[in-house]
């Protein structure tokens, strides 16, 4: 039977997810759980039933759907038009888990010269990424909070695992943008910026983009009747203070809107 792979969605035009225009894949399943995640509907690895924000809980829906390979490629081909500067990015929920069932179509995408991005958290498996280098030409990581214990804690990730994968992509062949959520108090003190600032200086990339946390998810967790973490506005005072130290240590930086 062909490969299915649980998709949220497929979003098209979107300007934020690589370089150009892009058709956005989102896939289900995520080895994380960061409090902050603006797309919960995304972590878990099965289709999962929303009720409407009211008090009935009738089932309004099911956030995951079954597609083949080739269902993928047939609708993310439909905006090939749009390609010449863009492509196909994946994202989720954790796209780099599911490189290895994603394989034929990164293949046949990357035959028909289709650029192929990625946005990922890189908590993976190295064979996973292994294949991602076989094809994609770009990677959005992001850089979240540089502490064993932390990570741990906050999202369950192994930093380990983590700084494992930035060794084998910095030697890659493939342009990295960094992505650093700017969640209070996580993402943000003093330390872990710093923190952040020496961990760039040693690294290659194409950009780094500064991300602002915000709320936007409040209904889909009210849809998914799961709790929330309600993110604290970050001032713009507080967004300048950590953008400066950033260029102040010669790494060039900018806030993206997404
Ligand atoms: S890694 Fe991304 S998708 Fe996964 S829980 Fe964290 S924010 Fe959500």
């Amino acid at each position: 039977m062909e490969t299915e792979i649980l998709v949220s969605n497929i979003q098209r035009f979107c300007l934020h997810d690589g370089p150009g225009i892009r058709t956005t894949v989102f896939l289900k399943g995520c080895n994380l759980h960061c409090p902050w995640c603006a797309n919960p509907e995304n972590i878990s690895f099965e289709p999962q039933q929303y009720f409407a924000r009211e008090e009935s809980k009738e089932p309004k829906g099911v956030y995951g759907k079954w597609m083949s390979l080739q269902n993928i490629y047939e609708e993310v081909m439909t905006d090939k038009l749009y390609y010449k500067n863009g492509g196909v990015t994946f994202s989720g929920g954790e796209p780099l888990l599911s490189m290895s069932k994603l394989e034929p179509l990164l293949k046949r995408l990357y035959q028909e010269k289709i650029s192929i991005c990625a946005e990922t958290a890189l908590f993976v498996p190295e064979e996973e990424l292994q294949i991602a280098l076989k094809y994609l030409d770009t990677l959005i990581v992001d850089i979240k909070i540089l502490e064993e214990e932390k990570c741990k804690n906050t999202h369950g990730g192994t930093l380990k695992t983590y700084l494992r994968n930035i060794n084998i992509l910095n030697n890659a062949d493939i342009d990295v943008i960094y992505r650093i959520p700017l969640i209070k108090p996580y993402t943000t003190e003093a330390e872990n910026i710093n923190r952040i600032v020496d961990f760039l200086q040693s690294k290659r990339y194409l950009a780094v983009e500064l991300i602002k946390g915000h709320n936007l998810a409040e209904k889909k967790y009210q849809s998914l009747d799961k709790e929330w973490y309600r993110v604290p506005e970050l001032s713009d005072e507080e967004l300048c203070t950590i953008k400066s130290k950033i260029l102040q240590n010669g790494i060039s930086a900018e806030i993206c809107k997404i």
